[in-house]
């Protein structure tokens, strides 16, 4: 296997999208709306390609777990990566309940 693992999105940390004042979310770029990216052992983070969620869903889903308890959430997780795979409108990740 390779060196990286697979880590929170500097970025857009964990979210997938980044919110604005004015504007709706906006997919978080850095990690293509996965809110996780793969590390290298150089430090040098990429995006998690669609063609990996399949075999990342277990990470993610635990990372994302971490992350939801973190905040004090425990209904299900969002899972950015899962909707991509069933072919769901991007669109649909960013409505959410207000
Ligand atoms: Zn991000």
């Amino acid at each position: 296997m390779t060196d990286r693992e697979i880590v929170r999105c500097p970025s857009c940390d964990g979210y997938g999208w980044l919110e604005e004042d004015e504007s709706p979310a906006q997919e978080c770029a850095w990690c293509a709306g996965v809110g996780y990216v793969y590390r290298g052992a150089d430090g040098v983070d990429a995006i998690i390609p669609p063609s990996d969620y399949a075999a990342q869903g277990a990470a993610l889903e635990s990372l994302e777990e971490q992350r939801l308890r973190e905040m004090g959430y425990s209904g299900s997780a969002k899972k950015p990566w899962e909707q991509e795979i069933r072919g769901e409108n991007k669109n649909r990740l960013k409505g959410g309940s207000a």
